[in-house]
């Protein structure tokens, strides 16, 4: 719970604030950007909500809070409603999760509702609400975990669902020593046709991302969209495996088609098969560059 009298002094006056145990994730940042932004090397809220929407969205950002960094110096009634509206629709039948987790470093987790298993795409942290929810539903049968650093709550998701984790054996590490489907070596590995999850060395060796119906592609740390260089791009500063390999899989990656890029980190991306594609390519010209 954030704490008033540790409210960080680049708030500006009102109701939401941003407290000192920021970690700078983000994801305020992109829910409410009209709310948060980064101030110094954490958020802080440089307008107060307007208007409904943004009072919501605002809201949304201090469920999602990984670290509950964010406050209010007086309750809201909506509160409730935004805890119980995740996960929430992107589109089709893919949600995003909410309730980030710091033991994932804030990143975002995703929902997969399919006639053949719903799938959690990296792990929430553990929240009663969000797993009834989920359980409405229809639950999860498989866990799908993109690599080490996003794995969070998931023994507690796989416990009370039965659900089966699916991770890469490069990435098994004293968290997650084992899972109940292993993937090994560099091969396209399928749950059914519409779900293929694809190795990607780079980010980490046991690094995958996941392709649903050729129209979602859940990238965990591997790509996500920069605002700022208008492109897909990766992460050098947080590349903990090879940056050469990370282009080679990027070079994989390319030659399939997905109109979403979903990621952990980072900014998603929606766009047609060409535009897509043209943003990749601008994505592994500025890798080598790097
Ligand atoms: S979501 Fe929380 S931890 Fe992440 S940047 Fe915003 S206030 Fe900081």
């Amino acid at each position: 719970m954030a704490i008033f009298t540790n409210r960080r002094k680049e708030n500006v006056e009102g109701n939401f604030y941003v407290d000192s145990t920021c970690i700078d994730c983000e994801t305020c940042m992109i829910l409410a950007p009209e709310v948060f932004k980064e101030d110094g090397d954490a958020s802080s809220v440089y307008n107060q909500p307007s208007d409904e929407q943004n009072k919501i969205r605002a809201l949304q950002a201090l469920v999602a809070c990984p670290t509950h960094s964010i406050g209010l110096v007086e309750n809201l009634p909506e509160t409730k409603q935004v805890r119980e509206s995740f996960p929430i629709l992107i589109e089709d039948s893919v949600y995003y999760n909410g309730y980030h987790s710091e033991k994932s470093f804030g990143a975002a987790s995703y929902f997969i509702k399919r006639e053949n298993g719903n799938i959690l795409v990296d792990s929430p942290r553990y929240a009663a609400g969000l797993a009834e929810k989920i359980k409405s539903l229809g639950g999860v049968k498989y866990i799908f975990l993109t690599h080490k650093d996003d794995i969070a709550d998931q023994d507690k998701y796989a416990e009370y669902f039965g659900a089966k984790r699916i991770f890469h054996e490069e990435d098994f590490n004293r968290h997650l020593p084992s899972a109940e489907i292993p993937i090994q070596g560099q091969e396209i590995f399928r749950i059914d046709e519409d779900v293929k999850i694809i190795p990607v060395p780079g980010h980490t060796k046991g690094h995958t991302v996941l392709l649903y119906r050729d129209k979602f592609l859940f990238t965990g740390d591997h790509l996500a969209y920069s605002p700022v260089k208008q492109h897909l791009h990766a992460f050098r500063n947080a590349c903990w495996y090879s940056w050469e390999k990370q282009i080679e899989s990027m070079k994989r990656l390319a030659e399939f088609n997905f109109e979403w890029v979903l990621p952990g980190h980072g900014r998603r991306y929606n766009a047609d098969y060409p535009t897509m594609r043209e943003s990749i390519g601008k994505c592994i010209e500025w890798m080598g560059k790097k």
